[in-house]
């Protein structure tokens, strides 16, 4: 492998690329984003070699298409357009079935690997890639059998030298369950954030009582709306589903309290603890 092509400079395509680097100096790495300042930063900081247009994708031995996932769903069938027989191009967005939809019937299909590597933070932008983000965390692919099979080894030789473990799904499931480990965490977040910061108008006395608790809780909440926007319109069917569960379960809390049921709530708490077997190793 010696030419890598990340379009997306960003948390996950630039943390991808920093630890690449480490791996296997010799490979050039090729730039592209939408956005100049990141290009800038990205080459300041030595997490790029070099930058070009899309039309670089000719020579890519890898692609790593790592931007918001309605720009992804556009952007991917072009690049399949333009690139060699031997490129194996990867997606790394947060939801699957709209891009595999895509392009289930490009004629250079094959060379394309859907990804999901589940790993992050709540930053963003190239100043946020960091080393090891990878490490130990899960990956999904979906519809590997729909990938040329070398590319599939040159793809699971990458993600093996990035730390990962690999977990095979169709896109369906995944973007089903994705729904509820991720996409309502982040909303169930983002509003908590919301109900706090209406409700305290004064910030320093949010902050003065933020304990940990708040804090980790709402952490997620300070993730990009440019990204999460586009996830939640791709899986709306699925958020809505869970949304609904969630609020269910909100209510039937507040019913419990309201009736003075503190036995219960007692035992749905203790119920819910079941929590730290089932993330053992994990949080
Ligand atoms: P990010 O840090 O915001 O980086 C994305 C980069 O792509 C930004 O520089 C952005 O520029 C640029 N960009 C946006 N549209 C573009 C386009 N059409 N062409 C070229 N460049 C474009 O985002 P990220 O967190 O790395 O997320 C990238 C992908 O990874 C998303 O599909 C996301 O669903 C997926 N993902 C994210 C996480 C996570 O925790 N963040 C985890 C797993 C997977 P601007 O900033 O100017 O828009």
């Amino acid at each position: 492998m010696k030419n890598v092509v990340v379009i997306g400079i960003g948390l996950i395509g630039g943390s991808m690329v920093k630890d690449l680097k480490k791996l296997r100096p010799e490979i050039k790495i090729i730039g592209v984003d939408a956005n100049e300042a990141h290009i800038t930063a990205a080459l300041n900081s030595g997490l790029i070699d070099e930058t070009g247009d899309l039309a670089v994708v000719a020579d890519a031995d890898v692609v790593i298409l790592s931007i918001p996932v309605d720009a992804s769903v556009k952007l991917l069938p072009e690049i399949l357009d333009l690139i060699a027989d031997d490129t194996l191009v990867i997606d790394v967005g947060s939801t699957k079935q709209d891009i595999c939809k895509a392009v289930e019937h490009h004629p250079n299909r094959r060379n394309y690997l859907a990804a999901h590597p589940i790993a992050g933070t709540e930053f963003s932008g190239p100043q946020a890639a960091i080393n090891d983000l990878f490490k130990q965390k899960t990956n999904i692919i979906c519809d590997v059998e729909k990938t040329a099979f070398k590319l599939q080894e040159r793809a699971l030789s990458l993600f093996s030298d990035l730390g990962m473990r690999i977990r095979y799904m169709n896109p369906e499931s995944h973007d089903k369950h994705i729904a509820y480990v991720s996409h309502l965490s982040h909303i169930s977040s983002f509003m908590l954030g919301k109900t706090v910061i209406e409700k305290e108008r004064n910030e320093r006395d949010i902050f003065d009582m933020a304990g940990s608790g708040f804090a980790s809780t709402v952490r997620l909440a300070k993730s990009s709306p440019e990204m999460w926007t586009p996830i939640f319109k791709q899986n709306k069917t699925n958020v809505v589903e869970t949304l609904n569960e969630y609020i269910n379960n909100l209510n039937q809390f507040k019913n419990l309290l309201e009736s003075d049921d503190f036995e219960a709530i007692f035992d749905e708490m203790k119920n819910t603890n079941r929590i730290k077997d089932i993330l053992k190793g994990i949080a």
